[in-house]
């Protein structure tokens, strides 16, 4: 489950670019899900937010974005959940 904080969304569209499956738009200056059916729980969004605005609630998605940032403590530079690195295979 993804929840957007609307008290420190700044409305600057990473989210929104980063989202493989186009399930975040932008309205009005802040981000929202327009399609909670599309979401794969990837944490892209929550990854690239650089105002901690994204909370994702860990689901079924990709594990290695879940890891590097809440157990390694990394931060990816750039677009991308972080996944694949080093494997040549990512998800987004
Ligand atoms: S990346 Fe963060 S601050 Fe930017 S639009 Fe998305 S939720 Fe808001
Ligand atoms: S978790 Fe991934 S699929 Fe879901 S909204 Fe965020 S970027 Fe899109």
């Amino acid at each position: 489950m993804i929840n957007f904080d609307d008290s420190k969304c700044t409305g600057c569209g990473m989210c929104a670019n980063v989202c493989p499956q186009g399930a975040v738009k932008i309205k009005e200056g802040k981000a929202f899900m327009s399609d909670y059916e599309s979401c794969m729980e990837c944490g892209a969004c929550r990854v690239n937010c650089e105002f901690g605005a994204v909370d994702l609630t860990k689901g079924t998605g990709c594990l290695v974005a879940i890891i590097r940032e809440d157990i390694l403590k990394i931060r990816p530079k750039g677009a991308g959940c972080g996944c694949g690195t080093g494997s040549g295979t990512v998800c987004c």
